[in-house]
């Protein structure tokens, strides 16, 4: 076999290339070729409603496909936010409205 790095044959057992001395069996490894782009649908189901699915995507993809994983996580945290804030929002306002119904109580 040739060695992937520089193209110098050597022992097809070889862990090691005896040209450049890079590790042949990690070197395989890592071209392994992986569609690691963004999941359009995993970051709009985290963004919109399952802020989790972004998160637990970014565990299972981190290895493998990283730029994924980030995607995902990235997307996720905004779901999370969103919804923090909208609760904020939601309680601000029955508290604005509480306010408000107290006032009329004292006109009556
Ligand atoms: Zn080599």
């Amino acid at each position: 076999m040739y060695c992937p790095n520089c193209g110098t044959d050597i022992d097809k057992n070889a862990e090691v290339c005896v040209n450049c001395g890079v590790n042949v069996l990690k070197f395989n490894s890592q071209t392994v070729p992986v569609d690691d782009r963004s999941n359009i649908w995993v970051n709009l189901l985290s963004l919109c409603c399952f802020p989790l699915l972004g998160i637990i995507m970014f565990f299972v993809w981190k290895e493998k496909q990283p730029k994924a994983a980030k995607s995902a996580l990235i997307f996720g945290l905004i779901g999370i936010g969103i919804s923090i804030i909208f609760s904020i929002i939601m309680f601000v306002l029955g508290f604005a409205a509480e306010m408000m119904n107290n006032d009329s109580y004292y006109y009556y």
